[in-house]
């Protein structure tokens, strides 16, 4: 089971590790193994009772040992409250798309930035001027979009603002939406999914958001403003990119309900 490394591991898993504790687990584990392998302990069986003797820490892997997952709640975890939090949204909302949410980082069909992009948003890691903030209090914390329209006193830049509520963001996606996407455009909506009997709509939706999200931040790291014009191109060309590289992801796009036929740009 330690043949995956520690990315692949908290996605399947759901648990949240750090690289270090992962590699001190996965270290112990193969010389637990080896050593049972070897027929060198008399007492010690299998690798989960090996770690229940290390005390620190050790019942997540244990239940992971011990293909205990489905106890596991996704609504526990911290990057779930987290991203709750960020959004001012009140769990279980969507709680079925969280685990869509979650592993669409490690799709191996999209683009690196991207990918690192939806891995620091579920992490809380972009260095937005809310958090930055947070690390160093020297720092100036407003809307880089709100600062370049002259909007001041600019409104603090914190995950909900950028992403959403910010007048030159909101413009965007709510003319995106408009043209091509059908559900009301709302917080939850918009981060969450839909509450859609449909897994697989709202796993298109998502991932589409996502990377409409990505050309936001991409803008912002660029230090241009967007318009809907300059975001609605980087959409078709991502998405074009998309259609090239994954099979059928055409297909996915075009037969996913929420999204309208004439769309797609
Ligand atoms: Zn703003």
């Amino acid at each position: 089971m330690f043949a995956c490394n520690q990315a692949t591991f908290q996605v399947k898993f759901l648990i949240n590790i750090t690289e270090n504790s992962f590699s001190k687990i996965a270290e112990v584990t193969k010389k637990a193994l080896s050593k049972i392998k070897n027929g060198n302990s008399d007492r010690i069986t299998t690798a989960s009772g090996f770690l229940s003797t290390v005390k620190k820490g050790s019942k997540k892997f244990r239940k992971v040992l011990e293909n205990d997952f489905s106890k596991t709640n996704v609504l526990n975890l911290r990057q779930v409250k987290t991203l709750y939090k960020n959004i001012d949204v009140d769990p279980p909302y969507g709680e079925k798309n969280l685990k869509t949410i979650l592993a669409l980082w490690n799709l191996s069909y999209l683009p690196s930035d991207i990918r690192t992009f939806v891995f620091k948003s579920t992490s809380n890691t972009l260095g937005l001027g809310a958090r930055v903030q947070h690390i160093n209090p020297d720092i100036d914390p407003s809307c880089s979009f709100c600062k370049k329209c002259n909007r001041l006193p600019a409104p603090l830049e914190s995950y909900l603002h950028f992403f959403f509520y910010c007048p030159t963001t909101f413009n965007i996606i709510s003319k995106y939406a408009q043209k091509y996407i059908q559900p009301e455009l709302t917080v939850e909506h918009f981060f969450l999914g839909t509450e859609d009997d449909s897994l697989f709509d709202n796993r298109m939706l998502i991932l589409v958001n996502f990377i409409l999200r990505y050309h936001l931040w991409a803008a912002k790291l660029k230090n241009s403003l967007p318009n809907i014009n300059t975001i609605e191109s980087d959409m078709a060309y991502t998405l074009g990119i998309l259609c090239k590289t994954k099979k059928n992801f055409e297909e996915m796009l075009t037969s996913c309900r929420i999204f309208r036929q004439q769309g797609r740009g």
